[in-house]
């Protein structure tokens, strides 16, 4: 199994579902919902005692859908967690800004901008960051030494296009 048609399997799963946004609600009733939870006390507890997934769900591929939930949940929310782990921002120091070379630190930058003939201006704002993705910078990094040029950060500026594109895809309006 590829993570292509694990993807697929819970894109059926989500299709075959009735649309949601879902919402819970409390009912003192038991009857042909998909779901129903026993309440806090584990018992019949008048008016309380059962939680409904929203009552217009009666579909058995929505029971299908609710019961995989926790198993996707956890591979996709594990999944998008590895490629996070992996692109991490990390920071390049300059002398001063647009200086167009860098230092993995401050203290080098700073002893850079000591050697050279720098401004007032350039001076009073002292070594300037910016962040550079980790891994997109090794791969742009190994790529460019395969060519002879040096690494130039500008293909892998943080955040990357991977962690621009989780970041949308998350953070979408109405999911
Ligand atoms: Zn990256």
């Amino acid at each position: 199994m590829t993570a292509r048609t694990v993807l697929d399997g819970i894109r059926q799963q989500l299709a075959a579902a009735t649309p949601g946004p879902w919402e819970t609600m409390k009912s003192g009733l038991l009857g042909t919902r998909v779901v129903s939870v026993d309440g806090e006390w584990g018992g019949l507890v008048p008016d309380e005692f059962v939680t409904l997934v929203t009552p217009a769900l009666r579909k058995p591929t929505d029971a299908s859908f609710i019961a995989a939930a926790p198993g996707n949940i956890e591979r996709l929310t594990a999944a998008l967690e590895a490629v996070l782990a992996l692109h991490t921002p990390v920071k390049k120091w300059e002398p001063y800004a647009e200086a167009g070379y860098s230092f993995n630190t401050r203290e080098e930058a700073l002893r850079a901008a000591g050697e050279e003939d720098l401004g007032r201006i350039a001076i009073e704002e002292g070594p300037q960051y910016f962040e550079v993705c980790k891994e997109c910078g090794r791969v742009e990094s190994d790529q460019l030494s395969e060519i002879g040029e040096e690494w130039g950060y500008r293909e892998s500026l943080w955040p990357c296009p991977t962690v621009a594109a989780v970041e949308a895809a998350l953070t979408k309006d109405g999911q």
